[in-house]
């Protein structure tokens, strides 16, 4: 028996958020009847805000809610130093160790063999374009997957040209693991290990 057309495309939406299967998309659904009116309205009005208001860095592709996010704009942020990583989520769990004062680039994915992700299809032309004169170092700090160290070799080829030193975190972290579910104590001795390639 069909589900009322309204009820089938609820469980479709559910069913492309990321980890949700039919199942669990079906729960939700049902879930939704249930909920009061003042909360339904509260969702649907946060979902379009935040498709509306939150909009990606255009120096480094963090997510901001203007046109640039907090750590470009703060001036006290160190300069010299650009740390790559692949989504906003590393952002905030390098932010939780509190020694790196630097910026960030935000690369928005990886090489993807699979996928068909390939270099062009990452935020990284705007990452050669910001390096100036008072640019040091740049960390490479992708995840230690099989597509972040693909993407961490390309990444340095290219940034060979540039008189930067560019360096890839410490093997610290345990390999095909994702840096935003390290603690902070394994990523500082990471960022602390990091090593110039
Ligand atoms: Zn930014």
């Amino acid at each position: 028996m069909q589900y009322p057309e309204i009820f089938q495309e609820m469980i479709d939406c559910f069913k492309r958020l990321p980890g949700i299967g039919t199942k669990s998309a079906e729960r939700m659904a049902y879930h939704v009847l249930n909920m009061d009116e003042e909360y339904v309205q509260q969702f649907s009005n946060t979902l379009a805000r935040f498709q509306k208001e939150i909009h990606f860095c255009k120096i480094c592709g963090h997510i901001c809610e203007g046109d640039y996010c907090t750590i470009c704009l703060d001036e006290q942020r160190d300069q010299s130093m650009i740390c790559v990583v692949e989504s906003p989520k590393d952002v905030y769990a390098m932010e939780k160790v509190k020694e790196y004062h630097g910026l960030y680039h935000v690369l928005n994915g990886t090489i993807s063999i699979m996928d068909g992700k390939m270099m062009e299809d990452l935020n990284i032309q705007s990452l050669f374009e910001r390096i100036q004169e008072q640019t040091k170092e740049i960390i490479i700090a992708t995840n230690p997957t099989r597509e972040g160290e693909t993407t961490a070799l390309y990444l340095a080829r290219l940034l060979s040209k540039y008189p930067v030193v560019v360096s890839r975190i410490a093997n610290g972290l345990p390999i095909g693991s994702n840096i935003d579910y390290a603690d902070e104590l394994t990523l500082l001795r990471s960022l602390e290990g990091r090593q110039k390639i």
